[in-house]
């Protein structure tokens, strides 16, 4: 579990890296600058963690790209305070950097395994979100909402009713939507029924899958 100084100047080059592909949003460069990535990757493969690409992280999922989670976070415009929901956890990273953002977290993973083992890890680095449970994302979270924000990091053939429902009015939805690749796409809930949708080009995720469980 060590963050030496290497791994430190290994994510200030990152965070410049991402600011020359056009991340604006100092918070985000920020975050970035902080988190130890490398230490949601296995150790063996510590030397991919700051390179500006996705990793398998088990179990056919995959941490995503750097600057797709600073893309998506960008979006979301992330306060202070403020309730957001993240569909699928995956490593914990996206988690960890709205957390670092000051955002109360609240984030689904369908799967179990996956699921107990960030559980564990980002309780171990101080990461834990708000709220962290196992399920199906197509659902939301009920039980909290509505949110602020919500950010989904799996590739959505559709976007799902539930989330659109949970979502504040004023409030944004970053989702990418499609088969292989997904446009991102941002919502903004303007009235109960008025959403006003935004694209963003191109993007892979593996994808969001309806929960068999
Ligand atoms: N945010 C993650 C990215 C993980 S990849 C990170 O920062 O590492 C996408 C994740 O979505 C995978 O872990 C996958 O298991 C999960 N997923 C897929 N379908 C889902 C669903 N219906 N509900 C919740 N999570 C889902």
């Amino acid at each position: 579990m060590e963050d030496n100084y290497r791994h430190q100047g290994k994510r200030k080059g990152l965070a410049e890296k991402l600011a020359l592909k056009g991340i604006k949003d100092q918070r985000v460069l920020e975050a970035i600058k902080s988190i130890p990535r490398h230490l949601f990757l296995d150790s063996s493969f510590e030397d991919h963690a700051y390179q500006d690409k996705a990793f398998p992280i088990g179990k056919g999922q995959t941490i995503s790209q750097p600057y797709t989670v600073a893309f998506q976070t960008e979006l979301l415009q992330v306060k202070k305070g403020e309730k957001i929901l993240e569909v699928g956890t995956g490593s914990g990273y996206q988690a960890a950097v709205l957390k670092h953002l000051g955002a109360k977290v609240y984030t689904i993973e369908r799967q179990h395994q996956l699921y107990k083992k960030t559980s564990q890890f980002l309780k171990k680095i101080g990461y834990s979100p708000k709220y962290f449970t196992f399920g199906d994302g197509y659902k939301g979270i009920k039980t909290y909402a509505p949110y602020d924000k919500i950010i989904v990091t799996a590739g959505a053939p559709y976007i799902p009713k539930s989330l659109m429902a949970q979502l504040k009015i004023g409030g944004r939805l970053v989702i990418p939507v499609g088969e292989d690749p997904q446009i991102m796409t941002l919502l903004i809930r303007k009235d109960v029924k008025k959403f006003e949708k935004h694209n963003f080009g191109e993007f892979r995720f593996v994808p969001l899958l309806e929960n068999k469980n």
